[in-house]
């Protein structure tokens, strides 16, 4: 036992940091943990959890439309959510979970020090003007929606904000075109919002299998979302009843509303980082090696503050390597392949492993795409197609990629995803049985190659 106050500090209380310091506690370590804002963070106050539910609150009008369809004596022409309704009933599930976390770091024996956190040395934190001293010190701030510096930009909101939101506004534009732009994208089309999503790319979701992108692209303009592509803005002016936006080829564009979602930055300023010659690369953000271990050995850093994938499981996945590692004996490294993940837009995606281009990057490779008609949609007449692909690699026959856009989607590639982990092949993918009927099937008795 060491002369530290505690064996480990934890610098924020978000997924990574929380799951950290509670499993090693749960090792025997002696652990604190501070946190300036609410327990839980990014992905239970501000992000995965609250978006999820807004995402649920606002696919019920399609939901009414189609039962509407099958029969059921409803009006979806009078439907309408009542916004401010459903952020009330969020923020007490919040809260809910916000006193959950307060009493697990409890039980787990984690000392939890509301304040800021910053490193006066290589064993010492101030938190708020009090000193606690750690063998180990683990920095897990997270990330912060990011804005380009353009006039006007202290009119926009972020995500933070969009969550928060008291009522509604008519029109609003969404800049940006990674996850949190097209799930918001959803969100406020799905509750009655006349959205426009200005992109400065030729197409949304950058970095997703071009198919997937552009199948997503079609289904939310479908649902009223108006998609500008190749757009920039330049400023933006507050006039007396919303905002102008003027863009990059000289015209202007009218919103009630404003929303950024053009990335987030690692939370490292003054964090006391630069001071002890703790290494960030050029974005900020804090460099570890395998080990989360910095530029200074004891101390470590994961989940987003290291923008490497920033993922909620993927902070917890490497709060257990380093708990196991530090105070159970039992070192190890993560492994980054097969990361499935979704976006919750509407439809959602559900994605794992490889898209094709970077499939055939990598060696020739055989692609099986379908596009259907969801079944539920055979009687509602909903105009929806959902997209399923695999990609093979002919070599070795493994299914190196798997998306869908459609729904479910995120719920279907999770299963997959094990599936893809285990080195499935095509062959183990044909000799599997379906469920019918579903659409989860499809990927099972996909036989004819698209390419
Ligand atoms: P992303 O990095 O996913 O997307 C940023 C978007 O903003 C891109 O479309 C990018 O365009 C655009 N952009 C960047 N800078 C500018 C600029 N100066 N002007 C105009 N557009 C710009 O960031 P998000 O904010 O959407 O999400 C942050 C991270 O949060 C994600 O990477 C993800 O890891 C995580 N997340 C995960 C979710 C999930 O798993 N479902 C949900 C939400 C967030 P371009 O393509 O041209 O570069």
């Amino acid at each position: 036992m060491s002369d530290y106050d505690y064996d480990l500090f934890v610098i924020g209380a978000g997924s990574g940091g929380v799951r950290a310091g509670r499993m090693s506690a749960g090792f025997g370590a002696r652990v604190g943990m501070c946190e300036d804002m609410r327990v839980g963070g990014t992905c239970v106050m501000r992000g995965c959890v609250p978006k999820k539910l807004t995402v649920y609150g606002s696919s019920f009008h399609d939901e009414i439309e189609d039962a509407q369809a099958y029969g059921w004596s409803v009006d979806a022409s009078t439907a309408k959510l009542d916004w401010g309704h459903m952020i009330a009933k969020k923020d007490a599930e919040l809260q809910r979970l916000e006193d959950v976390y307060h009493s697990m770091l409890k039980n787990a024996g984690v000392d939890l020090l509301n304040g800021r956190g910053k490193l006066v040395d290589a064993h010492t934190v101030d938190v708020d003007g009090k000193t606690v001293t750690a063998d180990k010190i683990l920095v897990a701030t997270g990330g912060w929606p990011s804005n380009p510096d353009i006039p006007g930009i202290e009119h926009v909101i972020s995500s933070n904000e969009a969550l928060d939101l008291k009522v509604l506004p008519e029109r609003m534009v969404i800049v940006g075109g990674g996850y949190i732009a097209v799930e918001f994208a959803g969100v406020f089309s799905g509750a009655g919002v006349q959205v426009t999503e200005i992109i400065r790319a030729p197409n949304i979701l950058r970095g997703f299998d071009e198919d997937v992108r552009d199948h997503l692209r079609q289904e939310m303009t479908k649902k009223g979302v108006n998609i500008l592509s190749d757009t920039t803005i330049e400023a933006i002016e507050k006039t007396s009843d919303g905002y102008a936006l003027k863009l990059g080829d000289g015209s202007s564009l009218e919103t009630d509303l404003v929303m950024y979602a053009t990335g987030r930055s690692p939370k490292t300023a003054n964090l006391g980082l630069e001071e002890l010659g703790i290494e960030l690369d050029r974005k900020s953000a804090i460099v570890v090696n395998e080990q989360y271990q910095t530029s200074v050995p004891n101390i470590y850093a994961l989940g987003d503050v290291t923008d490497r994938v920033n993922l909620t499981p993927v902070a917890l996945g490497e709060g257990m390597v380093l708990a196991h590692s530090l105070f159970n004996n039992n070192p190890g490294v993560m492994d980054y392949d097969n990361i499935p993940s979704a976006v919750f837009s509407h439809p959602p995606i559900g994605s794992v492993g490889l898209t094709e281009d970077q499939a055939r990057e990598k060696g020739d490779i055989d692609v099986y795409v379908s596009r259907f008609k969801p079944m539920k949609h055979t009687l509602s007449g909903r105009d929806e197609q959902a997209l399923m692909k695999l990609i093979v690699d002919q070599k070795s026959d493994r299914v190196v990629g798997l998306h869908m856009v459609g729904p479910d989607s995120p719920e279907i590639a999770q299963g997959y995803a094990v599936a893809m982990k285990a080195g499935a092949t095509k062959a183990d993918f044909d000799s599997t049985v379906g469920i019918h009927p579903t659409a989860a099937e499809e990927f099972v008795t996909m036989r004819n190659k698209t390419r």
